[in-house]
């Protein structure tokens, strides 16, 4: 039967006559309505990071659900699950007297991050300050500021100017991004926005120093460096927030994902106590933002026990100590034929970029070789001209393995 369910970022001419349907999960594992196991090598998209069939978060949620539907936490209103949630991460943030505002996903945070920067200025009488610079691949989700600043350029296109006051820099230079904060003027720049490594633009890992550089400069401009640690955060790069690796402390950080593990949807912005305090100490000078499931209580529910486990279960550790055991499973297929690179080393995510010469040859290879590997059991995530792997943190070292095999013969396969 013709499906009725429009996909995301899908082709529908040719997803709607034959969908694939995942109907349960136990820790790396799920399982097809066909009665197929796969191992789930990218924890769905990039958040299932304590591992499928958790019921601890589940009767969590449900507990909260029964005891209460919801509560808005607008004015002086708040619930318990929002506010505990809220001191945990403030808690777990890198940076001091942090403060934590919700959002219901990923999209929703970097729109509002952006949001508080611009406000932050106009509080502090710098209302020129209203452009974003983020980097070419980068990708911040689709709400309206996300798909403004898109870097990765199909995702911008279409849809008309979304943000005018933005523009794109190199993924790489320090020195670019300092040479476009002068372009534009630095009186006018609001922030800066960057993944410490780039996920769906290809898995890209910062050059040495990037990260406390790009925060330096910034700074030295007086511009806000917010860090959407939406995929880095929760343990993906064996720390918090992702930005711990460099000893970094930028203004704002987004988050969402792993924070539930995808149970229940959930993002936020945690804020610099600097960024946050025309807020918090002068009357009158409300942040008019904000939607009606900001601090849901059985999402921040789900939140508390999932962290809860990423602590109990050593979760966090082991998105840095399985990551050379990642990067020594796919590192070999870099010699395979059809392979151009093979991009692994910080946390549990890594990237198989195809060879110029295979996608020229066959423009469908990404999503051919994502059903090779499929077929062997597999579940990998296409980017563009590579394939993604960013397994639940529970993941083994056999598994690892197993995920390197697979990519093998699906690319053995192709050839
Ligand atoms: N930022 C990054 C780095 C992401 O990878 C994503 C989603 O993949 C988002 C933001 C958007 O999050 P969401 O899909 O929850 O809106």
């Amino acid at each position: 039967m013709e499906t009725a369910l429009w996909h995301p970022f899908s082709d529908m001419a040719a997803v709607r006559e034959g969908e694939f349907v995942v109907e349960r999960g136990e820790d790396v594992w799920v399982h097809d309505t066909d009665g197929n196991r796969y191992l789930d090598a990218t924890a769905s998209l990039w958040y299932v990071n304590v591992g499928h069939g958790r019921a601890e978060i589940a009767e969590a949620a449900a507990d909260q659900m029964r005891k209460l539907a919801g509560y808005s936490i607008f004015g002086d209103f708040t619930n318990e699950p929002a506010r505990a949630l809220a001191a945990r991460i403030a808690g777990l943030a890198p940076m001091p007297d942090a403060k934590v505002f919700f959002t219901t996903g990923g999209g929703e945070a970097i729109d509002s991050a952006v949001k508080i920067a611009r406000r932050y200025h106009d509080a502090q009488g710098e209302s020129s300050r209203v452009h974003v610079i983020s980097r070419v691949n980068s990708y911040h989700g689709t709400n309206g500021i996300g798909t403004g600043v898109a870097g990765i350029e199909a995702n911008r296109s279409g849809f008309g100017e979304i943000l005018p006051s933005s523009s794109r820099v190199p993924f790489d230079s320090v020195d670019a991004l300092r040479a476009e904060i002068l372009r534009v003027g630095p009186e006018k720049v609001a922030a800066f926005l960057f993944e410490p490594v780039i996920g769906a633009g290809g898995v890209l890992l910062p050059p040495e120093g990037y990260v406390r550089d790009v925060i330096e400069v910034c700074h030295e401009y007086g511009v806000l460096v917010i860090a959407d640690a939406v995929i880095c955060g929760f343990g993906r790069l064996g720390t918090w927030f992702g930005v711990e690796r460099w000893d970094a402390v930028p203004d704002l950080i987004t988050f969402a994902k792993g924070v539930t593990s995808g149970y229940l949807p959930l993002g936020g912005v945690v804020a610099h106590g600097r960024v946050a305090e025309p807020f918090w100490s002068r009357a009158g000078n409300p942040l008019r933002h904000g939607s009606t499931y900001s601090g849901h209580p059985a999402c921040c529910a789900a939140g508390l026990v999932n962290i809860d486990l990423l602590e109990r279960d050593g979760l966090v550790e082991r998105g840095r100590t399985m990551e050379g055991v990642l990067e020594s499973a796919l590192r070999p297929l870099e010699s395979h034929e059809l392979v151009a690179e093979v991009r692994a080393g910080i946390g549990l995510l890594g990237a198989v970029e195809l060879s110029p010469d295979l996608l020229r040859r066959l423009p469908s290879a990404v999503a051919d070789l994502q059903v090779l590997v499929r077929q062997r059991g597999v579940l990998l995530r296409p980017l563009g001209k590579a394939l993604a792997v960013s397994p639940p943190l529970t993941i083994q070292a056999e598994q690892l393995e197993e995920i390197g095999d697979a990519f093998a013969a699906g690319l053995d396969e192709l050839a």
